[in-house]
């Protein structure tokens, strides 16, 4: 029985999908600039959820939206938009902008062996569903204009706090934004933003007709009108980092349920715990911004930023520093080399391994435990009295939802010169000759040349020192 949390009931619930198709949505990112590996752990932590629903043989239609506008530097309606800023930053075109960094989001996904979605939608293609579901909420009578916006009016849905257990009461808008006074509550937020009404969006580039005058819409609606349009009125698993709870999600909930007349509209919601420096989250918009190009530039694979996301709870803050990631980056060199020596040897031994698949399903089945899960597979990977073959079948197994492409591991290929060849292989047959002296002669050598001698079970072994 698989087991998620739920934030909307605060508890751990048996997963109970509506139909026979899963359907799953993920807050994808918004293409102003490079995801940070905050960012990227907010995915890698969807991609495991999506590969246990797969591992306990659930079909899944998963859906993830590109942000391309409307976003604006704050979520609480004021600010500028983010896009807009990036193409005024870079002296490029807003679509240039957008463009380039849903690419480069799509690399660091692969190189994290993060599974595509099966729909991408990107927001401005889909002004037309935007503006549909709108009128739709017009209708339902949750609307307001002023100053030229039009505005969700919050009081008038009596569901609005659940999702954050907001306390109505509190809420004021927090003094680092700035007060929208065309806002009847604080809360309240735009669902389109007109040209003439916004004193944010004058020189807004991206803007379409629309009954409430040309201009473009308000972050929040895309993510509904996406999510209706390829999952229906109603779906199972929505998911985004903690920080979108107390606004995002808790808006999108606003829209979806008065233009549908849905409760609930998605069933459970899935969040992710910040990836945390030494100054706190990792934000964009701050100097801790750190990109995957950047680990990979300082030598760390970025399989390994994700061997070292999978050794936390997705629910717990993880914190990064370097030496973490030195740390994890050597464990998983370990792991690796491990796994290739268990895929070369024909050791035998007893082929049940169902007690360590026993307790790998648990922890996957009990909200997600990545941590026990890779425990329960160095476990295996170092239990003896298993025939090599049946190990490594089991953690192949597991590698469904680990995603470590364990079937792809490599040796690292040293570039070592003719002559350290030989000097190995010279090595070799002093010790079969148990001439011990000239074998230490010779890895000296070798090492002076740069290279220190693993000797494996499978074989002396070139490192570079
Ligand atoms: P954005 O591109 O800013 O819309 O963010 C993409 C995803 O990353 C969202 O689901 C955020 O909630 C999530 N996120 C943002 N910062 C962090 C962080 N420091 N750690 C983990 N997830 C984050
Ligand atoms: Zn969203």
């Amino acid at each position: 029985m698989l087991k998620l949390y739920n934030t909307l009931s605060r508890k751990k619930e048996e997963f109970v999908p509506i139909k026979e198709t899963v359907g799953f949505y993920s807050c994808g990112p918004t293409v102003y600039n490079y995801a940070h590996i905050g960012n990227l752990r907010a995915y890698i932590c969807a991609d495991i959820l999506k590969r246990t629903l797969k591992y306990n043989n659930y079909k899944i239609k998963h859906v993830m939206n590109i942000t391309d506008v409307g976003h604006l530097t704050d979520d609480a309606d004021s600010g500028e938009d983010k896009i807009e800023k990036g193409a005024e930053r870079e002296g490029k075109t807003v679509w240039e902008i957008a463009d380039f960094y849903t690419k480069t989001f799509k690399d660091d996904m692969k190189k994290l062996n993060i599974q595509e979605p099966d729909v991408w939608c990107k927001a401005t293609e889909h002004i037309k569903e935007m503006i549909d579901m709108i009128k739709k909420i017009e209708t339902a009578g949750y609307t307001y204009s002023a100053g030229g916006n039009l505005y969700f009016d919050t009081s008038k849905f009596k569901h609005y706090s659940e999702l954050a257990r907001l306390k109505l009461d509190d809420l004021k808008e927090g003094a680092r934004t700035e007060v929208d006074e065309n806002k009847k509550h604080p809360r309240d937020f735009v669902l389109w933003f007109s040209l003439e009404g916004s004193k944010f969006g004058k020189s807004h580039t991206m803007k379409w007709e629309s009954p409430w005058g040309t201009g473009y819409p308000g972050w929040h609606i895309e993510c509904c009108a996406m999510s209706s349009k390829y999952l229906g009125n109603q779906f199972d698993i929505h998911s985004g980092g903690i920080d979108h709870i107390p606004v995002h999600h808790t808006n999108e909930i606003a829209q979806a349920e008065t233009a549908m007349n849905v409760h609930p509209w998605v069933k459970l919601w899935f969040h992710n715990n910040f990836l945390i420096v030494k100054e706190g989250k990792m934000a964009k918009s701050a100097e801790n911004f750190l990109k995957l190009g950047l680990l990979e530039k300082k030598g760390y694979r970025p399989l390994s930023y994700r061997y070292f996301c999978l050794g936390s709870h997705y629910r717990s803050e993880l914190n990064f520093s370097w030496k973490a990631l030195d740390n994890v980056e050597n464990s998983y060199e370990k792991f690796k080399n491990k796994i290739i020596e268990i895929r070369n040897n024909k050791k035998g031994g007893t082929t049940d391994t169902s007690s360590h698949i026993k307790k790998f399903e648990s922890a996957i089945n009990d909200d997600l435990n990545t941590p026990v899960a890779l425990a329960v597979t160095l476990d295996l990977m170092n239990d003896d009295k298993i025939a090599a073959d049946s190990k490594y079948a089991a953690i192949c197994k597991f590698d469904e939802v680990l995603g470590l492409n364990i079937g792809e591991m490599k040796e690292n290929k040293i570039e070592a010169s003719a002559n350290i060849q030989k000097l190995l292989k010279d090595r070799e047959q002093a010790r079969k000759n148990k001439d011990w002296k000239l074998a230490d002669e010779l890895r000296d050598k070798i090492k002076k040349e740069g290279f220190e001698i693993e000797d494996t079970k499978t074989g002396p072994k070139l490192k570079k020192t």
